[in-house]
């Protein structure tokens, strides 16, 4: 049966709740499942919370995406097996939630400068139950107010690193995170290696601590997995995959279960359900 690492939920920047996330990945005959956030664990607490975990016939496991500080390039770390509960990491994540919002604000205001007119309540009201507020839900206002055809023409023009409403985020270095991962109980693994855009930045992140690498995705080319399973072999690192699913209709995969990867590479990342 096929399993998932890397999923968002409305928490974040997801489409879905977490008990529609779970019913998808059920529908789709998956045997393990990851959620994995930004920088926030609500959606998993919401299911602990309201008795919703665990969930016969699907193995969940407790996740999270950091994005970590870099002048130049994307660098998220992912975390498995995380206790959410962990107080150093609650304390960490409000702080860079809280720091979320100031950053969002700065980039409306940013925005309005440049003479597109958006609101923070637009943005609030889009993000719903999230508090780890994004450029996504940003892009998808430009888009509804119709300045861009696709989220993706936000990001190239305003949004991306370097480009002029981008706003840098809270300031975690990788060696923070990944200690914070492991601290919480967690397997800290780097996500997407080709999205990080540098193969050296990539193979010094392999030597940073990281104890997996994400070689399965979505954006990898067949010679980009075959690379980078080369690069963990290299660094004695465990292969890592999953879909990034969101759930938006623009954005591949479009439905749990169309990008999936191999159990045996799954449940090294599961441990027992717990709470
Ligand atoms: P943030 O957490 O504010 O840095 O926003 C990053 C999120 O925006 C990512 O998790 C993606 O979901 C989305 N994103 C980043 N770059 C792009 C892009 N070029 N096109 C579409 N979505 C993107
Ligand atoms: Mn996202
Ligand atoms: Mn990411
Ligand atoms: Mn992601």
């Amino acid at each position: 049966m096929p399993s998932d690492l890397h999923t968002h939920t409305v928490y974040s920047d997801g489409k879905y709740t977490p008990e529609e996330l779970v019913a998808a990945a059920k529908a789709a005959g998956l045997s393990y499942l990851a959620i994995t956030d930004h920088d926030t664990v609500e959606g998993i607490g919401h299911l602990y919370e309201n008795g919703l975990y665990p969930v016969k016939g699907l193995h969940i496991i407790p996740g999270i995406e950091f994005s970590a500080h870099h002048p130049m390039h994307e660098v998220h770390i992912l975390g498995y097996n995380i206790d959410i509960y962990y107080r150093e990491l609650v304390d960490k994540l409000n702080d860079v939630t809280e720091a979320r919002w100031t950053r969002f604000s700065e980039m409306v205001e940013k925005l309005c400068g440049l003479g597109y007119h958006i609101s923070e309540t637009e943005v609030l009201t889009l993000a719903g139950e999230s508090k780890s507020i994004s450029r996504s839900h940003i892009a998808r206002i430009l888009v509804k107010k119709g300045y861009f055809e696709s989220i993706r023409d936000a990001f190239a023009e305003l949004l991306q690193k370097g480009k002029p409403a981008y706003v840098p985020h809270y300031r975690m270095e990788t060696a923070e995170i990944i200690a914070l991962i492991k601290a919480a109980g967690g397997t800290p693994v780097l996500a997407h290696p080709k999205l990080v855009g540098d193969d050296e930045l990539v193979e010094q992140l392999c030597q940073s601590g990281i104890e997996g690498l994400e070689v399965y995705y979505p954006a990898h080319e067949a010679a980009d997995t075959q690379r980078y399973i080369e690069m963990a072999k290299k660094y004695g690192l465990l292969l890592s995959g999953g879909s990034d699913f969101h759930g938006y209709a623009t954005r591949f995969p479009q439905e749990m279960g169309i990008f999936t990867i191999d159990d045996e590479v799954a449940e090294q990342f599961f441990r027992s359900e717990h709470i």
